[in-house]
């Protein structure tokens, strides 16, 4: 095809590039959209990485910002086969005495289950889960004034707070663990301030509408982004792995689903000094050392409700997690890490063979660190389940090392594309007027590496393409979109 027959070329399919392609082709713009590897997905491949016939996700796992995302929910994704399974309990979190903590839709249950802290919970959750349309408007954007500043003040305020503090609110050690793990998200340590944001986020998305997961595996959010683009006319190109500028077929506009240090390597020269300098500030965060097990039956958790959870946080009290991040923040390997465990194939049969089972398992490290965890996440697994190694039959690991080489958005292994603390959360990569502008006119960046930051919503890609659709084109973001966030709003 001739080069100039495109508007527009997005690097790079994850779920950012994947949104920036749909926002620009259901535009009326013609668009390629290049990917390094043979599949296209990024963070949402799902392979058999252990034993033929079980599939796992290489990535992410579980979704409830996708479900959530006022982009994704504008798209036709059922018609491409995406189907959302949600689990009973959204997250269960087990303690040393056998009991656990676990979230399910209905807040009301979940608040009584906590027992003294019921009120506590209630008061904290029930306001932002009934205005979590307006909030998102702005927490899922870049920085701007708030189109609803009461409820955005009743989001902020705690949400700026440390995980260590809003946990004041609390006295049991099951609803301060419990937000501790929530608040561990945010890879970076707990007394940091707005630690507590992705805690209150990950909340409101299980009381809204669960966590689920996608039924075959994260890959089939992809495939269902990539088919609706397609069916819109977009071309995709995979096996294209762009290290120059000049490997880009000429174009109006370029968006960059990578992170700043990937486009200093591509695109440097082309940058102005005082950008180039910008994005070598930028900071990457903590990495995670990640293992996927084939299983023969279902981990033998301890603690009532971990059997119905989607997802377990083992990392026991809140002092023991925030000990623990702090600690590989600094540099060390903790012996007790906290893990965040996935166990798909209880809900979704097409994970693994008949009665075996797949689960899927991270934990924080120091970034670009290349020691292996295994025995440590596995000791911290069979702290809350005993008999659980018994039930391995087949391991796949990624050091942070392997992680980055298998996707270079992971930079010394940080699935965020950049540390999200308060100096990044809403200026990424940079401080200026769009952070998705780079200082050269067309050239976007749309990866997690800018606002609103990692996980699969592609909110990044879609505002990066809104400003690329405004900047260059002269037309207008989706009215989709506005009209999903108008109904939202009603
Ligand atoms: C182990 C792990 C667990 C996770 N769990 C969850 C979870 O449960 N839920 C959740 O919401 N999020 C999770 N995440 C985070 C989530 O996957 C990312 O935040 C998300 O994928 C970021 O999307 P993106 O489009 O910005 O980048 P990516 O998904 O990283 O996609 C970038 C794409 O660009 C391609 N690319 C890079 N450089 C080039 C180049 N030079 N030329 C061509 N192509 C290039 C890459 O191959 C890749 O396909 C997890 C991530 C990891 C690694």
């Amino acid at each position: 095809m001739n080069t100039t027959d495109y508007d527009a070329v997005v690097v790079g399919s994850g779920p950012n590039g994947l949104a920036a392609a749909i926002e620009l082709q259901q535009a009326g713009l013609s668009v390629l959209l290049l990917e390094g590897k043979d599949q296209i997905g990024g963070g949402l491949r799902t392979a058999e990485l252990t034993l033929p016939g079980f599939q796992h996700d290489i990535c992410s796992a579980i979704h409830p910002l996708a479900a959530a995302s006022p982009f994704f929910q504008t798209l036709p994704l059922a018609q491409y086969g995406l189907e959302y399974i949600t689990p009973p309990v959204s997250a269960a979190h087990p303690f040393d005495d056998g009991t656990a903590a676990t979230v399910v839709t209905s807040l009301a249950d979940t608040a009584r289950a906590l027992g003294a802290d019921e009120r506590a919970y209630r008061t904290l959750l029930e306001p932002l889960v009934a205005s979590w349309p307006h909030i998102a408007q702005d927490v899922l954007a870049p920085l701007h004034f708030p189109s609803d500043p009461l409820a955005m003040a009743q989001f902020g305020l705690p949400a700026l707070l440390p995980a260590t503090a809003l946990t004041s609110r609390f006295q049991t050690k099951q609803a301060r663990g419990l937000f501790a793990g929530m608040a561990a998200h945010a890879i970076q340590p707990l007394s940091n301030l707005t630690t507590s944001a992705i805690g209150l986020v990950l909340l409101i998305a299980a009381h809204r509408q669960g966590w689920p997961l996608p039924k075959g595996g994260s890959q089939a959010i992809a495939d269902a982004l990539a088919a609706h683009f397609v069916a819109l006319g977009g071309s995709i190109q995979t096996g294209t792995y762009v290290r120059h500028l000049a490997d880009i077929p000429l174009a109006k506009a370029v968006l960059f689903d990578i992170t700043p240090a990937q486009l200093l390597q591509i695109a440097g020269h082309s940058l102005s000094s005082i950008y180039q300098w910008q994005l070598r500030r930028y900071q990457y965060g903590m990495g995670v050392f990640k293992i996927d097990w084939a299983l023969d039956a279902p981990i033998p958790f301890t603690a009532e409700g971990c059997a119905q959870a989607g997802t377990v946080h083992l990392g026991g009290t809140l002092e023991e997690i925030a000990a623990t991040e702090k600690a590989a923040t600094r540099g060390h390997h903790p012996e007790r890490p906290f893990v965040l465990l996935a166990q798909q194939s209880l809900f979704d049969a097409t994970r693994a063979p008949a009665g075996k089972h797949t689960a899927w398992a991270y934990c924080h490290v120091p970034n670009g660190s290349r020691v292996d965890m295994t025995t440590a996440i596995e000791q911290q697994v069979e702290r809350f389940a005993p008999g659980f190694r018994d039930r391995i039959i087949g391991r796949h690991t990624f050091d942070t090392a392997q992680m980055e080489a298998y996707n270079p958005n992971y930079v010394g292994g940080d699935i965020n594309g950049g540390l999200l603390d308060v100096t990044q959360l809403f200026t990424r990569p940079a401080l200026r007027v769009s952070p998705y502008r780079t200082s050269r006119s067309g050239m976007y960046l749309c990866s997690s590496a800018t606002p609103p930051g990692g996980g699969v919503h592609g909110m990044c890609g879609y505002h990066a393409a809104s400003r690329a659709l405004r900047d260059i084109f002269h037309l207008s973001p989706s009215s989709l979109y506005r009209e999903a966030s108008a109904s939202a709003l009603r």
